[in-house]
C-alpha cells in the first residue's frame, strides 16, 4: 500500500508554522496499521502545485492524506483544486452545509458568503462531518487512489485521522498480514552498541523487523512484528521483546509512551517513598521533567535551585567551606546537595545535579560539560561524574537526564 501525504499552505513555506501535522499521522498510522508513508511533500497555496502535486499523487499511490486550504478564505483552494484535478465541478454538499449553519448559529454568528465555500466538495466525494470544525472530511476516489483531504487546524486534522482515515486505512488492509509495534527506550548505549545487541536475536525472530531512532540522550528499538494473523503477531512481538528486555537489561527503562522521568516515578511510587531534588545546572529542569508525569505528586516533594553557592548555604545546607576546597562542581558537593535537601524535608530518596553548562566557566580540574549527579536513599548513597560535550542546551538536557536515571538505577537496586 502506498501512502503520501501533501500539506499545503504558504506559512509551512515561510517560517511562521512547521508541519507538526504530518508527524502525527504517521505517528497514528505506524502504531495502528504498521505502514508507513513513503512520501510527504509541502506546497504554497498556489494552484498550479496543488494541482500538480494532487495529480502526481494520483498516478502512484493507494491512498493521499491531504492537509490544509479548507478554510473560508481565499487562499484556501484545496477543494477547487481536487475538483479541477479530478475533471470534476464543486457542488454544494448538503449535509455539510446543514452542518456549518448549525455551528454558526449555536456560536450566535451570522453566515458569511465566504463561509459557504467550506460546504463546497468536488462532485462525486464522499462528505464526513467534522465535529472539532466547520469543513468537513472530504474523501474522492480518483482511479485506484483514495484521497483524504482534511482541515489544517492541528485539533481538527488529529481527530478527523485518528477517527476516520486511520481506521479506513487499516480497514482496507483486511486479509493482508497484521502489524504490531512496540518501542523499547534505552538510555546509556550508543545506538551502534544496540544495534551489535539486536543483530543475534534476528534470526532467531524471522516475523521481527528491529529499526532504531535516536532521541539524544536516549535510544528506541523499534520492534515490528509481522504475521498471517493478530495472535500470530503479538506472540512473535512478546517473545522479541522478552529476548530484547533481557539482553538490554537496565539499560531499557521503558516502553512506548513511557518516559525516563515516568520510570523513575515509578520505582519510588512502587517503594511508596518520595523524592526531593537540589538541582544547580539544570535550573529545574529535572523538576519539569518529573512533572510533565501525571500523577507526580504522589512521589515528588518538592525541589530547590540552588544556583550559587549562597543557595547551596542555605536552601541544600552546603557548607561554604566544603564549596571553597572542594568546588561547586564536584563529588563532594553534589552529595552534600542531596544529603543536605533530604535531611531538610525528611523525604526518603534525594536527587542533585550541578554542573558547567558553559559556554564559559569551568575550572582546571573541571570543564565545561562536566557533571556530577547523586542521588541519597535509605541505606544508599551514589554519585556519579558525566562529562558532556556540547552547547549549554545539550549539557542541560543529558545532565537532567542522567540524574533521573541514576535514581532510576539505584531505587531499582536497592531491595525494597
Ligand atoms: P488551513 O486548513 O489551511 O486553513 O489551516 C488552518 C490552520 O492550521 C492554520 O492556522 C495553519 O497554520 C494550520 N496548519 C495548516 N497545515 C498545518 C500543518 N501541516 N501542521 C500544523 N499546522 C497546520
Ligand atoms: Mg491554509
Amino acid at each position: 500500500v502506498r501512502i503520501e501525504t501533501i500539506c499545503t499552505g504558504d506559512e509551512l513555506l515561510t517560517g511562521l508554522t512547521s508541519d507538526t501535522n504530518s508527524r502525527t499521522f504517521q505517528a497514528l498510522l505506524l502504531d495502528l496499521t504498521g505502514l508507513t508513508v513513503r512520501r510527504s511533500v509541502v506546497v504554497g497555496d498556489v494552484r498550479e502545485d496543488i494541482i500538480e502535486a494532487l495529480d502526481a499523487a494520483a498516478a502512484r499511490c493507494d491512498a493521499v492524506l491531504v492537509s490544509g486550504g479548507l478554510g473560508p478564505t481565499s487562499d484556501d483552494l484545496t477543494a477547487a483544486c481536487a475538483a479541477d484535478a479530478a475533471g470534476v465541478e464543486l457542488v454544494e454538499s448538503p449535509e455539510a452545509l446543514a452542518h456549518l449553519r448549525a455551528r454558526f448559529a449555536a456560536r450566535g454568528l451570522a453566515v458569511t458568503p465566504n463561509n459557504l465555500r467550506q460546504a463546497l466538495v468536488p462532485r462525486g466525494a464522499e462528505v464526513v462531518l467534522n465535529p472539532e470544525g466547520s469543513a468537513p472530511l472530504i474523501i474522492q476516489q480518483r482511479g485506484g487512489c483514495t484521497f483524504f483531504f482534511v482541515p489544517g487546524v492541528p485539533r481538527e486534522y488529529h481527530h478527523l485521522t485518528q477517527h476516520h482515515v486511520v481506521p479506513r486505512l487499516a480497514a482496507r488492509l483486511h486479509g493482508a498480514p497484521v502489524r504490531v509495534l512496540k518501542l523499547l527506550k534505552v538510555v546509556g548505549l550508543p545506538e551502534s552498541h544496540l544495534d551489535a545487541r539486536m543483530t543475534p536475536l534476528a534470526s532467531k525472530h524471522p516475523r521481527l523487523t528491529f529499526g532504531y531512532r535516536t532521541h539524544p540522550p536516549e535510544n528506541h528499538l523499534k520492534l515490528l512484528a509481522e504475521a498471517p494473523t493478530r495472535a500470530e503477531a503479538l506472540a512473535a512481538l512478546a517473545a522479541a521483546e522478552l529476548d530484547a528486555r533481557a539482553v538490554l537489561g537496565s539499560h531499557c527503562f521503558g516502553a512506548d509512551e513511557e518516559s525516563l522521568a515516568g520510570a523513575a516515578l515509578q520505582c519510588l511510587r512502587q517503594r511508596q517513598e518520595r523524592l526531593v531534588l537540589a538541582e544547580s545546572c539544570t535550573g529545574g529542569l529535572v523538576g519539569a521533567l518529573l512533572t510533565e508525569v501525571p500523577g507526580a505528586s504522589e512521589v515528588l516533594f518538592g525541589g530547590v535551585i540552588t544556583y550559587l553557592d549562597a543557595a547551596k548555604l542555605l536552601w541544600a545546607e552546603v557548607p561554604l567551606e566544603l564549596v571553597s576546597s572542594a568546588g561547586a562542581v564536584s563529588r563532594a558537593c553534589a552529595l552534600a546537595m542531596a544529603a543536605g535537601v533530604r535531611e531538610a524535608s525528611g523525604v526518603a530518596w534525594s536527587l542533585s545535579v550541578t554542573g558547567f553548562a558553559g559556554p564559559d566557566g569551568g575550572t582546571a580540574d573541571e570543564p565545561v560539560g562536566a557533571v556530577y549527579v547523586a542521588v541519597v536513599g535509605p541505606g544508599v548513597q551514589v554519585v556519579e561524574r558525566h562529562f558532556f560535550p556540547g552547547d549549554r542546551e545539550r549539557v542541560r538536557r543529558f545532565a537532567a537526564h542522567a540524574a533521573l536515571d541514576l535514581l532510576r538505577r539505584t531505587a531499582q537496586a536497592q531491595p525494597g
